[in-house]
C-alpha cells in the first residue's frame, strides 16, 4: 500500500472548522478517494504553524523517528483552497520547497469533501 504524509494548516486547524486533521484528509487517503489515487496508508500528520518555517523540519523529524519515508506528502485542501489564503507562502512554493527538501513529491490538496 501507498504510504503518504500530510501537511495540514495550523492556523486553519486552530480556527475550528473542523478541518484539517478530524477525518476528511483521513477518510480520503483510506478509500484512495479524491486526490488518491488508491487507498493510502498515513504515517504523519503534520501540522504547519505560522509563518511555516518549521514545517520542512518537523517532516523530516517525523520521517527519520518513524524510520518511514512516505511515498508521496499531501498538503491538506483546507491549506491549498483556504481564503482569505496564506499570508506567508502559497501551495505552489511550499510544495516546492518541501520536494526539494525531501526528493519527495507531493500532491497539492487531499479531498473533495463538504
Ligand atoms: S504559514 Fe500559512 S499554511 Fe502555515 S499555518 Fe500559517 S497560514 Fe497555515
Amino acid at each position: 500500500m501507498k504510504t503518504v504524509a500530510i501537511v495540514g494548516c495550523g492556523a486553519y486547524m486552530d480556527a475550528g472548522f473542523g478541518c484539517p486533521g478530524e477525518w476528511r484528509c483521513l477518510k480520503a487517503a483510506a478509500k484512495g478517494d479524491h486526490l488518491f489515487e488508491e487507498p493510502s496508508q498515513v504515517v504523519a500528520f503534520i501540522r504547519c504553524e505560522c509563518p511555516g518555517r518549521t514545517v520542512a523540519p518537523n517532516l523530516g523529524m517525523a520521517m527519520k523517528l518513524s524510520e518511514t519515508r512516505p511515498d508521496a506528502i499531501y498538503l491538506s485542501s483546507c491549506l491549498v483552497n483556504a481564503r482569505p489564503g496564506c499570508p506567508y507562502t502559497t501551495a505552489e512554493e511550499l510544495a516546492s520547497v518541501l520536494e526539494s527538501k525531501t526528493g519527495i513529491p507531493v500532491v497539492q490538496g487531499t479531498h473533495g469533501y463538504h
